[in-house]
């Protein structure tokens, strides 16, 4: 097993073993691609959703939520493109049995070719030391430069054979390729066909005349049909952008990469709507914003990259992905899309009704224009697993190295603030002190309280979750009030008076700081 898959199993046992997400359907073996989160992760979840919202609705003004239902009017799939083209291209492999998407066989056959190109100007680096010039080189080097040619052919063939839904070239660039299911090694294809997403449901309960349904793919189809609703009753101006939070879900060809892929799973999206014409300045805008809320969470930069999307979705004049580097290379974290007026003019032509908005500065009524952001609650979740979690070589009580495992997540975002331990068990004036600090703490903060085990055990399971303080109470705190504050990074342990833990751990975990680099 490579290092990378070993590392993403290494998430994925630790996101079960400490409570933070399960397969779904267990006792029953499970249900593909669908999962639950467990006590840590719903907290974890539930801190990103907030830091995703209140950087939207609180921060902005001109920005407003809503919750949408689940169940739409099945038209608004019609309008929306879904019903006709929300398809992807699938085949399946005889021998293994399994299936696959054909354009993600093909971009990740794209990808090794463009792992060749970054190890051939690694190599070349180390050749030529400092005087290297790698623009120079990949535009010099015939190496190099078949490479190139080669992911900007096969990109654009690809491009190509998605945008006029051509499943037959998409079977043949597989065939040209020789790709064989990564798997078993096999290259024994059906052929390509068109695989629609949705899952349909049924409204009613006359037998025959029930109403077909589908159970929204997206968030977005809830924002566009309340678009004039919100305006109206918010008195909003254009520009103004309305944020949700919600179910979506997919019946997802491939689903093998744990939350990366699910069946079910969160969408955090905001619709933007503005003057025509405008549109790609606000694109720009917003590319900026959304990378700046992943950084401020101290994600390092080089783990994420904007990457424009080749083949322009049915509805949409300028796209980009936010990528992050997960255990398996760069792939999708969030979206970001120029949707044009599409939406919005298609639900008024099959509607009836009329969606337009009367600029008062310009004197004039237009169908308004739309940039929307957005991201999976549970990929973003992912990143934040993969980025965060980490071994480290630390000294132990006698001084001796010892590997510890800790995830250093944001303070703002841990699922649990601080944990309160009393030195020992078994001596009723500590465990009862140490209740009384914990009972106060916790009608501010999410916090755990712990007498199990040696203090030193304890320590590693609060790092291992994430815990950014643990005040642990011992028999000297009887005598002077004051408490031993560890911090989970620095490892420093500093002696400080009762009253002043909730400055302390406010200061610590107080996610106005993280908003505050967004303004
Ligand atoms: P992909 O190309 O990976 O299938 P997409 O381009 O279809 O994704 P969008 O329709 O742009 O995705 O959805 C916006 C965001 O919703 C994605 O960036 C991702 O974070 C999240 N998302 C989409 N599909 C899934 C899924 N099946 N499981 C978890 N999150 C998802």
């Amino acid at each position: 097993m490579s290092q990378t898959q070993e590392d993403f199993k290494r998430i994925i046992s630790f996101a079960k073993e400490y409570g933070f997400i399960y397969p779904s359907s267990e006792i029953y073996d499970g249900l593909s691609a669908v999962y639950d989160y467990g006590p840590l992760g719903v907290e974890l979840k539930n801190n990103l959703k907030q830091y995703w919202w209140q950087s939207m609705v609180r921060l902005n003004d001109n920005i407003v939520g809503i919750d949408s239902a689940i169940f739409m009017h099945p038209m608004i799939w019609k309008a929306s493109g879904h019903v006709d083209a929300f398809n992807d291209p699938m085949l399946d492999n005889k021998d293994s049995k399994k299936r696959f998407r054909a354009d993600v066989l093909i971009e990740n056959h794209i990808e090794k070719v463009e792992d060749k190109i970054t190890k051939e100007v690694d190599k070349a680096a180390k050749r030529f030391g400092e005087t290297f010039d790698a623009a120079m080189y990949k535009e010099t080097n015939p190496r190099v430069m078949e490479y190139q040619n080669e992911v900007t052919t096969l990109s654009k063939r690809l491009a190509t054979a998605m945008s006029e839904g051509n499943m037959a070239e998409l079977g043949k660039i597989i065939e040209d390729l020789q790709i064989a299911d990564p798997d078993s090694g096999s290259r024994n294809w059906t052929e390509v066909r068109q695989f629609n997403l949705m899952f349909s449901t049924q409204l009613g309960n006359i037998a025959g005349q029930e109403e077909k349904l589908y159970l929204r793919p997206e968030t977005a189809q809830g924002i566009f049909v309340n678009f004039l609703n919100v305006q109206k009753t918010t008195r909003q101006k254009i520009p103004f952008g309305i944020a949700q939070i919600g179910k979506a879900f997919r019946n997802e060809i491939v689903a093998r990469q744990f939350i990366f892929r699910m069946r079910e799973f969160e969408q955090m999206e905001m619709q933007f709507f503005i003057a025509p014409g405008t549109e790609l300045d606000w694109f720009e805008k917003w590319k900026a914003q959304r990378m700046k809320w992943h950084l401020a969470l101290g994600t390092p930069a080089n783990k994420l990259k904007f990457k424009d999307h080749d083949n322009l979705a049915h509805y949409a004049n300028a796209a980009t992905d936010i990528q992050f580097e997960f255990p398996f290379g760069f792939k999708e974290l969030e979206g970001i899309h120029s949707r044009t007026d599409f939406d919005l003019k298609s639900h008024q032509e099959l509607s009836g009704k009329k969606l337009t908005y009367f600029d008062q500065e310009k004197n004039e009524a237009y169908v308004p224009y739309v940039v929307e952001t957005s991201i999976g609650a549970d990929r973003m979740f992912l990143a934040m697993l993969s980025n965060n979690l980490k071994e480290e070589s630390v000294p132990d009580s006698k001084g001796e190295d010892s590997t510890r495992l800790v995830f250093k997540i944001h303070p703002a975002l841990a699922p649990v603030k601080c944990a309160v331990l009393p030195l020992v068990k078994n001596k009723e004036e500590l465990t009862s002190k140490a209740k009384t600090i914990y009972d106060k703490l916790k009608l501010q903060f999410q916090c755990q309280y712990d007498d199990k085990d040696a203090i030193g055990r304890r320590y590693r399971r609060q790092d291992a979750i994430g815990t950014p303080i643990c005040i642990t109470v011992d028999f000297e705190t009887l005598d002077d009030n004051c408490v031993t504050v560890r911090d989970r990074d620095t490892l420093v342990q500093q002696r400080v008076p009762i009253e002043q833990l909730s400055a302390i751990i406010a200061e610590k975990t107080d996610m106005s700081k993280v908003l505050d680099q967004l303004v």
